[in-house]
């Protein structure tokens, strides 16, 4: 029987279903498969739910989070022009604790993380005027069958108090963001547990509070190195649960995205102009992902999606990955307390201001922490997103989509989604097999927007991509 599968295409053998699952599940049988597949005959279709993510859902340790962020804290300032020299104080003191950390962590797994410094030399800007090296410090886990495709989890290093220059006085950056830095480590902890096919990357970024440098000197390197990046779940303040506003929530975060690529070309703002995809930027369908994953694998967890690319004004550090042409959102908490942000500490007739570890809550920045894991773990085990995706049907009942077939040796195949236009989510899929093309039959292309993604044989998804320049990954 096994030899058999190995005759030239074309051939059609008659093989037991049972048969053909295995396969499906475990090989590459192309020719074969996607004969019986293309028919309509029998399509094996892949598992809704993959059970290891039920596990990854709920693994996050809210007592080494709480261990991590008060040894963040405790380098008293992290703030971006501070002391290097120090083992106690200051931003080198930190990122040579994070580097350590995850040295430990590769130590525990074989040594399953390369662990690299990405950085530069800054000077002449608004807020580091002086020549001042901000470095990354990162951790690749390399993927056992696609080392170059990656998805990454950032928090951030440095922290700052009232005048974002002052690079003396103490600025914990408890929530600000050791809760992100800590929840990173943590999930370096778990999923360096398992293997994956694709490759995830930890990243402890610098100089957030400077100007979002470090990840525009990651981001810039990742471009240059041709890293095959299709995802960045950026971590910024993850452990508030008590809202100014007084509202008390440890069961619900947003996602920011940019619905808009930000890296469009004229171009292709013309041509999404005609056809669509204002609303379907490969960082909005990675938003819609990680709500989706979110929502059925974390206990207790209400994800909304946030249609802008951050807070109103404000800034975080996927965005120079946005810029570089990269997919990438932030992940945080629903309500934030602002003074508990970038405040001197000092207490004003009662009221604290200062972004202290009392008002960090562990459990949620665990929460948040698996969320990330099971985002991370779904990518990873999942084919890569499907490339060169293009969608027909103007003036026609039908809508055809059509892709490039992936080589990856976990596709089991495709699912093609489509939507109401006002809908946020996703709301209709069907599995359509290994094949590079789709006729939804009757379904008229005005009326919905559309995608498709990457399945493989453990139920694992890619994110949905929207098709041409506008929603590619
Ligand atoms: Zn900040």
């Amino acid at each position: 029987m096994w030899a058999d599968l190995s005759k030239p295409a074309g051939n059609v053998y008659i093989v037991p279903p049972a048969v053909i699952a295995s396969i499906a599940m475990y090989t590459r049988v192309p020719s074969l498969l996607s004969i019986f597949l293309a028919s309509g005959a029998l399509a094996q279709v892949p598992p809704a739910e993959d059970l290891r993510l039920y596990d990854i859902g709920r693994a996050a340790d809210a007592a080494r989070i709480e261990a991590d962020i008060t040894t963040l804290v405790g380098f008293g300032t992290r703030h971006s022009l501070s002391e290097t020299e120090s083992d106690e104080r200051g931003v080198g003191a930190a990122r040579r604790w994070i580097r350590s950390q995850f040295e430990a962590i590769s130590a525990d797994c074989g040594g399953c993380l390369e662990i690299m410094l990405i950085g530069d030399t800054i000077s002449g800007e608004n807020r580091i005027p002086d020549p001042t090296e901000i470095i990354s410090v990162i951790a690749v886990q390399r993927g056992s069958a696609d080392p170059n495709r990656m998805v990454m989890m950032s928090g951030d290093i440095d922290s700052r108090v009232s005048d974002p220059m002052n690079f003396t006085d103490d600025s914990p950056g408890a929530n600000d963001n050791a809760s992100g830095m800590a929840g990173v480590l943590e999930a370096a902890r778990i999923l360096t547990q398992y293997r994956f096919p694709g490759s995830i990357v930890y990243a402890g970024l610098a100089g957030e509070e400077q100007g979002l440098w470090g990840g525009k000197i990651v981001a810039a390197h990742a471009r240059e190195q041709s890293w095959n990046l299709d995802a960045v779940l950026n971590n910024d303040m993850i452990g508030n649960i008590a809202g100014i506003n007084g509202i008390i929530d440890n069961h619900s975060a947003r996602i920011f995205s940019e619905g808009v690529r930000a890296a469009e070309t004229e171009e292709e703002a013309t041509l999404r102009y005609r056809t669509g995809g204002e609303v379907d930027s490969a960082s909005r369908n990675l938003a819609r992902y990680v709500q989706r994953v979110g929502e059925q694998y974390v206990p207790n967890l209400d994800l909304t999606m946030i249609y802008r690319l951050d807070r109103f004004g404000r800034g975080g550090h996927h965005r120079p990955f946005n810029k570089a042409g990269f997919a990438g959102i932030r992940i945080m908490e629903t309500n934030e307390h602002y003074d508990r942000q970038h405040q001197d500490l000092r207490n004003e007739d009662g009221r604290h201001f200062g972004d202290t570890l009392e008002f960090v809550n562990f459990d949620f920045a665990a929460k948040l922490t698996s969320l990330n894991a099971v985002a991370l773990a779904a990518m990873a085990w999942a084919p890569a997103p499907p490339a060169q995706v293009q969608i027909e049907g103007m003036v026609s009942a039908d809508t055809t989509l059509s892709w490039e077939m992936g080589d990856d040796p976990q596709l089991a195949g495709y699912r093609v989604y489509w939507r109401p236009t006002t809908a946020a989510q996703w709301t209709h899929g069907r599995y359509v097999g290994k094949v590079d093309h789709f006729m939804l039959e009757n379904i008229v292309i005005d009326n919905y927007f559309f995608g498709v993604a990457s399945v493989a044989a453990d139920g694992n998804e890619s994110p949905v991509v929207f098709p041409g320049p506008a929603g590619a990954f």
